[in-house]
């Protein structure tokens, strides 16, 4: 069975009661597979029993704080975690970045600590593009550029989109989008669709998507922004009439069973 869990469901434009910056991980034959990494994902994910060593990837999407801000202190504290337990990693921490920058950024953030040695654990960096980007043959994990940062200047896009395929499953992240037709194909026919509503209203979303009949079986919103805060109940009401079936929220340190 795969486990989808949520450790930070609220967009990062102000701070909002109860929830915390985006950050999720699906669970598959002992394994996580993480994406973002908000703010206090590392301690929510601790305070749901999930045991940090398990992470085999760990995808960001964009380099915006609220979906790396917490990289530091996650990598910290696996770090912490094989220190005081004598436990080890048996396998690289593969980490996918958006900009190797954050990386760099991190290392040196560390290193101002005095007792920072280095990672105790292989960390193998990949930047992200287009196209599969890992495949152990139990997930796969694609990724595509989209236009929420814009068309950068230099060509190289620094902001992805996620297609998941695990346990006969696609699931769909949408990182953060200027619009959810930045997704294109990644959409039709997929089980499930993470959409970030931080930077859309979530009923205009799910009629266009019901309109272009992308054959969508299930959306769970992420990332949630000022219109599900203020009014979450009407706010959901009207995207499940514009979707014509039941959707979720997904809400801090809450697990859905896929
Ligand atoms: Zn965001």
């Amino acid at each position: 069975m795969v486990k989808l869990h949520v450790f930070g469901s609220s967009a990062g434009t102000e701070p909002q009661p109860g929830r915390h910056h985006t950050s999720w991980a699906l669970e598959f034959d002992g394994k996580l597979y993480w994406f973002d990494a908000g703010e206090s994902c590392y301690h929510t994910a601790s305070e749901m029993g999930l045991d940090l060593l398990s992470i085999k990837t760990l995808c960001i999407s964009h380099p915006h704080i609220d979906h790396c801000g917490g990289l530091p202190n996650l990598l910290w504290a696996m770090t912490k975690i094989m220190q005081v337990t004598a436990r080890s990693k048996s396998e690289p921490l593969e980490l996918f970045l958006p900009d190797m920058k954050i990386l760099s950024g991190v290392e040196n953030w560390l290193s101002t600590f005095d007792k920072w040695r280095g990672f105790p654990y292989d960390v193998a960096p990949h930047r992200i593009a287009d196209g599969v980007i890992f495949d152990d043959g139990k997930v796969s994990i694609e990724a595509r550029h989209n236009f929420h940062l814009g068309v950068p200047e230099d060509g190289v896009f620094r902001s992805f989109s996620f297609r998941i395929k695990v346990d006969g499953k696609v699931i769909v992240f949408s990182g953060d989008v200027k619009s959810y037709a930045d997704m294109g194909d990644f959409l039709d026919g997929c089980d499930l669709l993470l959409m970030e509503t931080g930077h859309h209203k979530s009923s205009e979303v799910c009629a266009a998507l019901r309109r272009e009949q992308r054959n969508i079986r299930d959306i769970i919103f992420v990332h949630s922004g000022r219109e599900l805060l203020n009014d979450y109940n009407n706010a959901l009401a009207r995207a499940e009439a514009a979707w014509g079936a039941p959707l979720r929220v997904a809400s801090d340190g809450s697990t859905f069973e896929l």
